[in-house]
């Protein structure tokens, strides 16, 4: 005999009771098939019995809610024929139903016996609708009410299971009975005195895990919504897979900490009979689903699960007067036992100051009143403090019988939390240590189950969560080179890229699945509108693991956000140069936030675009040399300038196609007058190690006065077409010398300058081709013969690329 259990959804409608009766019906056995109430029904009936025992008259509309649901559910599926009997039946039962509502709300009450008895009608009515159903399909089956066989007693004010009577009952019946399907209720039984009663919510499972072992059935069957028991809630991650077999321990706590596809007492019946359990999914049934049994799980697997309770509390116990007392834990857990409070998690700190517990949320007000009661002598003493319970926490744990034989596992989850900025406050591992958890706070619980789960279980294939701002030239650039290579990525470097949200001037738009990189310009075009605070606030609030702000503007606002996304763990990738060469503070309280919340903060493209210049500089430094001399063309743009002006062009003409084409920043003078040549000087000066403010760079200006005091871009290029004669000066003097002109950044012995010079012939700087750029670094190890990169320094292609490359860091972080 085979026991085949169908859960909430899988009897939630007609449907999907039709599926059922196809499965059912390729098993050769005998079956006993418990269902569960109607999808959703048990919470209504809960919330009726409430509302009218509030006499609110609401609880009526649920009454004929309920009702009209069931009566349909018949219609649907009963031949016209048969179902009047089926409906009479029905309606007379919710009219029972309605008195006992009544009786609750008259008398403004509600006891646990009616509540029990109000709730019992969710898997009395289905069963009974699904046996008369599977009837008139000509199956030859039968209804049996499970209060006829499950007997509960109270055990310390606890309705548990009286297994002799039970066991005893389930055999005769179910060896007598000759039906092909017993089709019986779950979840509920009936007391010793005759009154209905319940298993916890969830106890359907249970129901059907009691039927097995007392009949040593050969199999017990739960049929759910999901393919299996997952390696994570997969309405929660979802690339969580069904683990093919595991043991009846890995099971039991997994279901204890939080995997709610199984009701934890299910298991003991049934381990203590070595029957095998099996979780299969009632809408795919072809998939083979999870199986349970006393054998051990398969080598090499440590980690077998992850899961979560969320709604809990903690309550700690502390003072000076716990140390070296005997007895005072015992009193802290009677109190508690008494108050019926069931304690999830314990730990208790070496220096016996402290005990700490982790209840439900919903016991908490109750706990701490009774414990402050029960040590109200030691407290008014000062031996101990009131107890202080902190909410809105959940706990997390791993899972795995053979984690005890695996060091590093819980460093890797601490640390796998904390690089994601998940806050732990408790840890517990089980002596068994089968299980490790932690408490984190209840709004970090998605991001530390996938972080963990990627970690765990995804073969490191890691994803980054990208926030752009700014899809101009660049940022347009940057989401093309990552949809080409998404793919690549993926395969190769066990990246997965991911564009959440983005962000231009006018718009914004976030889609936390990913946004489709095929047509992001027509959808941002029609987004929310474009507001730097709310973006913040929508990456903070979906608080995604690895999480990167990515920054394609060259805005000050947008740099001044920083420090903010920093603070909360979400990396930081520029191009935009205002932050790391504004006042020395604000650059190193930015790294310091990078380092203390292990966000990392990388702006390869403030120096030479795409060039390695400061990622080989950081290595420089990291392995110990020294930069004695920074010697630099370090302006595409100037570069730009220069080398197409002559006497057969004009400044000005040369400089507007420099703008044109995208080699400047948009306000050109921002390049000519030097200061984004200070800028990348200051920023090498200070990632060689030296704390020197943009004051202190010498700038020698080649642009004439009136140039430098324009107002705006128009002002700007009529003063060039003032100043011609100027520029030709400067352009014959270094012709006469056969020298080339090049703005030459410099830092040596602690000073920087910019300036334009005359670079003669046979110089590392004379053949500079187009925007390229070069810079020498003469250092400890390369005192002579400088380590040079040079190649192009500007477009918004090569720019885009030095922010990939960024991206790409911080995934092997
Ligand atoms: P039923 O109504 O069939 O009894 P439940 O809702 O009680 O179904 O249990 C199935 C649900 O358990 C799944 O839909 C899923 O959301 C949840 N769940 C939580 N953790 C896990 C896990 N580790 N594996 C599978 N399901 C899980
Ligand atoms: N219907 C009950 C509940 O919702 C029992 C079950 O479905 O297992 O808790
Ligand atoms: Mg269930």
């Amino acid at each position: 005999m085979k026991v085949l259990k169908f859960g909430g959804s899988s009897v939630a409608k007609p449907e999907n009771i039709i599926k059922i009766k196809n499965i059912i019906s390729k098993y050769n056995d005998p079956i006993i098939l418990v269902v569960s109430a109607l999808g959703g029904v048990t919470d209504l009936l809960l919330e009726a019995g409430s509302l009218a025992s509030a006499q609110d008259q609401s609880y009526k509309k649920i009454l004929s809610t309920l009702e009209e649901r069931h009566l349909s559910t018949i219609k649907e599926l009963i031949p016209v024929i048969g179902q009047s009997k089926v409906l009479s039946k029905v309606k007379s039962e919710f009219n029972i139903l309605e008195t006992l509502l009544e009786g609750a709300f008259f008398i403004g009450e509600i006891t646990p016996k009616l509540s029990d008895k109000i709730v019992s009608y969710g898997e009395l009515l289905s069963s009974y609708i699904i046996s008369e159903y599977l009837i008139s399909e000509k199956l030859d089956a039968e209804f049996k009410d499970s209060r006829e066989l499950i007997i509960t007693q109270k055990l310390n004010g606890k309705n548990v299971v009286n297994f002799t009577k039970t066991n005893a009952n389930c055999s005769a019946y179910f060896k007598a009975s000759k039906k092909k399907v017993i089709v019986c209720p779950g979840f509920i039984a009936t007391s010793e005195e005759g009154v209905s009663t319940t298993l916890g919510r969830g106890g359907s499972d249970y129901t059907a895990a009691i039927y097995a072992a007392a009949i040593d059935a050969n199999i017990l069957e739960i049929w759910t919504d999901v393919s299996g028991m997952y390696t994570a809630n997969p309405k929660m991650v979802k690339q969580a897979k069904a683990i093919p077999h595991i043991s009846y321990e890995e099971a039991m706590e997994l279901s204890h900490f939080g995997a709610k596809v199984l009701y934890p007492p299910t298991i003991q019946p049934v381990l203590s009979k070595g029957i095998s359990i099996v979780i299969k999914n009632t809408f795919s049934p072809d998939e083979e689903g999870t199986l349970i049994t006393k054998s051990k799980n398969e080598k090499g697997k440590t980690v077998r699960g992850i899961s979560h309770i969320g709604n809990i509390a903690l309550l700690s116990l502390e003072g000076p007067g716990m140390v070296g007392i005997p007895g005072i834990s015992k009193r802290f857990f009677e109190v508690l036992s008494q108050a019926d409070i069931s304690v999830v998690l314990i730990t208790q700190a070496s220096s016996e100051h402290s005990i700490c517990v982790g209840i439900s949320a919903n016991d908490v007000d109750k706990a701490v009143s009774i414990v402050n009661e029960a040590f109200e002598y030691e407290i008014e003493r000062g031996r101990i403090k009131q107890v202080i319970p902190e909410k809105d926490l959940a706990i997390v744990a791993l899972v795995g019988d053979n984690m005890k034989s695996h060091q590093g596992l819980s460093g890797k989850m601490f640390s796998t939390l904390g690089k994601n900025n998940v806050n732990i406050r408790v840890i517990a591992q089980g002596a068994s240590e089968r299980n490790i958890s932690c408490v984190i706070n209840e709004n970090d619980v998605k991001k530390a189950l996938n972080a963990l789960h990627e970690e765990f279980f995804e073969e490191n294939i890691k994803q980054l969560n990208l926030f752009v701002m700014g899809v101009g030239n660049v940022g347009a650039k940057f989401l093309e080179q990552i949809k080409e290579q998404r793919k690549f990525l993926k395969e190769n470097l066990k990246l997965n890229i991911r564009v959440i949200g983005m962000s231009n001037s006018r718009t914004m738009l976030f889609d936390e699945k990913g946004i489709d990189l095929n047509d992001w310009s027509t959808k941002l075009a029609v987004g929310q509108k474009a507001d730097k605070v709310k973006f913040l606030e929508l990456v903070n609030s979906l608080n995604f693991r690895n999480s990167i702000f990515v920054d394609n503007t060259a805005s000050e606002e947008v740099s001044n956000t920083y420090s903010e996304y920093l603070g909360n763990s979400i990396s930081v990738v520029t191009c935009n140069k205002i932050a790391c060469s504004s006042a020395f503070e604000n650059y190193s309280h930015l790294k310091s936030l990078a380092r203390t919340y292990n966000a990392p903060f990388l702006f390869e493209t403030n120096v030479g675009a795409g060039l390695p210049i400061i990622d080989t500089l950081k290595h420089l430094i990291a392995s110990g040399d020294k930069i004695l001399k920074i010697q630099a063309v370090l302006s595409g743009s100037l570069n730009f300038v220069f080398n197409n002006f002559n006497d057969q062009t004009t400044f000005h003409d040369v400089v507007k196609q420099a703008q044109e084409e995208g080699y400047t920043e948009p306000d050109p003078k921002i390049d000519l007058s030097g200061v984004d040549v200070m800028r990348k000087i200051l920023i090498l000066a200070r990632e060689s190690g030296n704390q020197l403010e943009i004051s202190d760079i010498t700038n020698n200006p080649f642009l004439p006065e009136e140039s430098l005091n324009t107002a705006n871009n128009d002002e700007f290029f009529a003063s060039l077409v003032q100043n011609e004669a100027h520029f030709q000066s400067l352009y014959t003097s270094a012709k006469k010398s056969d020298s080339k002109l090049k703005y030459v950044a410099q830092f040596d012995d602690g000073k920087a300058s910019v300036g334009l010079q005359e670079i003669p012939k046979g110089h590392d700087f004379y053949n500079l081709e187009g925007s390229d750029n070069i810079v020498l670094f003469y250092t400890e190890r390369y005192p002579n013969q400088p380590m040079i990169i040079k190649g192009a320094g500007a477009g918004a292609a090569v720019t885009a690329s030095g922010i990939f490359a960024d991206i790409i860091r911080i995934g092997n972080f």
